[in-house]
C-alpha cells in the first residue's frame, strides 16, 4: 500500500467559488488567478472547472504555456509582465496580454518585433510600492506604450495593500481607489483592481460609475480555492465559499501514554493525564508546517474520523501526532469504536462523514496564511485524481 497520504481537488467546489466571485463583481469580467501552479491545486487539475472564467492570470511562462496546450484560446495575462526581452516572443506567439509595470518593459516592447500588437495592463503603484508607476508618471509611461506600434490596447491596473482589512482607519482601499482615480480618470481602457478581498469586501459597496472600482476585470485568486482572503474577519463558510482541495491521510500508529510521559522531538509535550496519541501519516516534508503548535490549549486544528481534535507535540518530518481524547469521546457516544490505525485524517479540506475543517484555520494556528500552506504541498503528496 503507498504512504496514505493524498490531496483531492474538488472541482465542483473550485466552480462553485468562481460563481461566488463573479457575483460579488456581476458587471465585471473574471480572471481566475492560476499563479504558483494554481496555488499548489496543479492548473491541470483545476482547468475544467475553471474554464468558465473570461480569463487566467500568472506569471510564470512556463504555466502560460500549460494553459495554452489545455487548448485555452481566451485571454492569459501574465501578472509581472517580461522579465526579459525575449518573454515578448513568447506573448506575440501565445498571444498573452502582459503587464508593464517600470520603464525598462517599455524600452523591451518599443524594440519587440512582432506581427501581432500586443495588449498590456499597465500597471500604476497606487501605494503597495512592489510594482508599477506611481500616479504622477503614469501618464507619461501610458503615452509612451500608446504611440508604440508594437501595443494595441492599453488596460488599467492596480493592486491593493489592504483590501482585506480595515487598517489606518479607513475601509483599507480608499487611498489607493482615490489614487488611481485621480491619475487616470480621462484616460480611455478597460480597468483592473480588485483581488479577493477587494472583490468580496468592496466590489459591491463601491461600485459607483465614477471609481469603476470593480469594472472591468476583477482578479480573484484565493477565493477561487475556497479560503477568506479576510480571515478571521470573515470565515470562508461566511462568504459561501467551499474548501477546493483537501489534505487528507490516516493514522498509522496509536500509542498510550501516561502522565508525566513526552511526545515527539524535543518532547515539548507532556501529558497530564493517561491519554491515546494518534499517529499521522503526515510532516513538514508534505508540507504541513512545522512551526503548527502542539498543545492542549492552542493545538493545531485536525480531523480524525471526522471529529476535530489537536496536534500534540511538534511536526517531524513524516509525521506528526494527535490528541486522540476528543475523538473517542465523540465515537463512544455514537456506540463507535476507538480510532485506530487506518482511521481517516483531515489535514484541512472535507472529510467523508461530510465535516469541514477549513485550511484558514489550521493556518492561523501555525501563524501563517492558507495561501502559504496551499502553494507548500510537497511534490511526494499524490493527487487524487
Ligand atoms: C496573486 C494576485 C491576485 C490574486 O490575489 P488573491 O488575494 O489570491 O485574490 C490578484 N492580483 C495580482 C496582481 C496578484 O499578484
Amino acid at each position: 500500500m503507498p504512504r496514505p497520504i493524498q490531496a483531492t481537488v474538488h472541482s465542483d467546489a473550485l466552480s462553485h467559488n468562481l460563481q461566488r466571485a463573479r457575483a460579488a463583481a456581476p458587471d465585471a469580467r473574471v480572471w481566475a488567478v492560476v499563479k504558483a501552479n494554481a496555488y499548489g491545486h496543479g492548473i491541470e487539475r483545476v482547468f475544467d472547472a475553471l474554464r468558465a472564467a473570461d480569463g487566467f492570470a500568472l506569471l510564470d511562462l512556463d504555466e502560460a504555456q500549460r494553459v495554452r496546450d489545455l487548448g485555452w484560446r481566451g485571454p492569459v495575462l501574465l501578472l509581472e509582465g517580461a522579465f526579459e526581452q525575449r518573454d515578448l516572443e513568447l506573448c506575440s506567439r501565445l498571444g498573452l496580454w502582459h503587464v508593464v509595470h517600470c520603464d525598462e518593459q517599455i524600452d523591451m516592447l518599443a524594440t519587440h518585433k512582432t506581427q501581432v500588437p500586443h495588449r498590456v495592463f499597465l500597471k500604476m503603484n497606487s501605494g503597495m510600492n512592489r510594482l508599477g508607476f506611481k500616479p504622477a508618471p503614469f501618464r507619461a509611461a501610458w503615452n509612451r506604450l500608446a504611440a508604440l506600434p508594437q501595443v494595441e490596447e492599453i488596460s488599467l491596473m492596480t493592486h491593493f495593500s489592504d483590501a482585506d482589512a480595515e487598517r489606518g482607519g479607513g475601509d483599507g482601499i480608499a487611498h489607493q481607489v482615490h489614487a488611481f482615480v485621480q491619475a487616470t480618470q480621462d484616460l480611455p481602457g478597460e480597468r483592473s483592481l480588485c483581488n479577493s478581498a477587494a472583490t468580496l469586501r468592496h466590489a459591491q459597496r463601491v461600485l459607483n460609475a465614477a471609481e469603476r472600482l470593480s469594472a472591468d476585470w476583477v482578479r480573484p485568486g484565493i477565493a477561487v480555492y475556497g479560503s477568506a482572503p479576510d480571515h478571521p474577519a470573515h470565515t470562508s463558510a461566511n462568504w459561501g465559499l467551499r474548501p477546493a482541495m483537501t489534505l487528507s491521510s490516516r493514522l498509522i500508529a496509536v500509542q498510550q501514554v501516561e502522565a508525566g510521559d513526552t511526545v515527539g522531538y524535543g518532547s515539548t509535550f507532556t501529558a497530564h493525564t493517561s491519554m491515546r496519541i494518534g499517529v499521522v501519516a503526515c510532516g513538514y516534508a508534505d508540507g504541513y508546517p512545522r512551526h503548527a503548535p502542539g498543545t492542549l490549549e492552542a493545538g493545531a486544528p485536525v480531523l480524525v474520523s471526522g471529529v476535530r481534535t489537536r496536534l500534540v507535540g511538534r511536526v517531524s518530518m513524516d509525521m506528526l501526532t494527535v490528541d486522540l481524547g476528543p475523538v473517542d469521546a465523540a465515537l463512544a457516544q455514537r456506540g463507535s469504536e476507538a480510532a485506530s490505525i487506518g482511521a481517516e485524517v483531515v489535514l484541512w479540506g472535507c472529510s467523508a462523514s461530510g465535516a469541514v475543517l477549513p485550511v484558514d484555520e489550521v493556518a492561523q494556528a501555525a501563524g501563517t496564511i492558507s495561501y502559504e500552506l496551499l502553494c507548500a504541498v510537497a511534490r511526494r503528496v499524490p493527487f487524487n485524481e
